[in-house]
């Protein structure tokens, strides 16, 4: 009995990863051998045919703060890397309410934005949605590049037709004029120069999601001197933030140092 014992004191931290985004991947790649901790990484659900990142995975909401707080318990969660893409706003904040609640520290990974350079036209917006009334009335070629969830807040820009670029296909009321290009990055810079051509496009519809997956369209907007309509990051909460995966791996270090101290 006390041997039972002694190696439930002695498993190592369970640590949950909630991914979604290339970097969650490359965590849970660099995570996953390690003998000191063991692993579980989480995805939404939203895609049929996910990129799985290697490792245990489990699919699926939570149920908000309350099931993600049942989750964690009843996991045994030790520690949470929250390693989701900076519009991902709703899971962000109840990891950070179901932490502050279990007293369960919380490592977040922020890419930092894409900067604005002088030879980039920018037209920056706050949101999706003013995003989309910047279209309301505009004859014009866009390339929607803002993921599928979130395209039917374009449906009502019945002067504009755009191309719609998704990994999957986007959710209805889709606009009236438009081609859906079922495509997943990353892209590069040659690629994205020939669509931009191939499709006539005036405009460039993105979030600043940060990054080099999707940065190629910037880049290939940029010297073609077409403009972007970029969606401004949502406001962030207050957990301090990794920038790099390796400052992420130094944080997760540190935990399961102190965990292994305090057995
Ligand atoms: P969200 O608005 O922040 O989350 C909505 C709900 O989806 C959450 O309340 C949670 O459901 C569930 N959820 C989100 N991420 C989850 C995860 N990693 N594991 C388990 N449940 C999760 O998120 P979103 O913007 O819809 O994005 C969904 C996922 O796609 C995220 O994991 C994100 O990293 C990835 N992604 C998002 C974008 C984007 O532009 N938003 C782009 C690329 C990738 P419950 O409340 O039921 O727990």
């Amino acid at each position: 009995m006390k041997g039972a014992f002694d190696r439930v004191l002695k498993a190592p931290p369970r640590i949950l990863i909630l991914g979604g985004t290339a970097e969650a991947s490359q965590l849970a790649e660099r995570l996953e051998r390690r003998k000191d901790l063991s692993l579980i990484s989480s995805l939404a659900g939203r895609l049929s045919k996910p990129q799985l990142p290697v490792g245990p995975v489990r699919v699926g909401g939570f149920g908000g703060v309350d099931g993600l707080v049942s989750y964690l318990r009843s996991e045994n969660i030790r520690a949470v890397v929250d390693v989701t893409h900076p519009f991902a706003v709703t899971i962000s904040c109840n990891a950070e309410d179901a932490c502050a609640r279990l007293g369960l520290p919380l490592v977040k990974f922020v890419r930092p934005p894409w900067e604005k350079t002088k030879n980039d036209c920018w037209h920056e917006v706050a949101d999706i949605k003013r995003a989309a009334e910047f279209f309301k009335l505009r004859e014009a070629r866009v390339l929607l590049s803002v993921g599928r969830q979130e395209v039917s807040s374009f449906a009502f820009c019945s002067c504009t037709w755009f191309l719609i670029r998704a990994i999957e296909d986007p959710q209805e009321p889709l606009p009236l004029h438009h081609q859906v290009l079922l495509k997943r990055g990353p892209f590069d810079l040659r690629g994205e120069l020939r669509l931009l051509q191939e499709y006539s496009i005036d405009y460039i519809v993105s979030k600043n999601s940060g990054g080099s997956a999707t940065y190629p369209k910037i880049e290939a907007a940029r010297s073609l001197g077409i403009p972007v309509v970029m969606i401004g990051r949502p406001d962030s909460h207050s957990v301090s933030n990794s920038k790099t995966i390796d400052d992420i791996l130094s944080r997760v270090d540190r935990l399961v140092q102190a965990e292994s101290n305090s057995v």
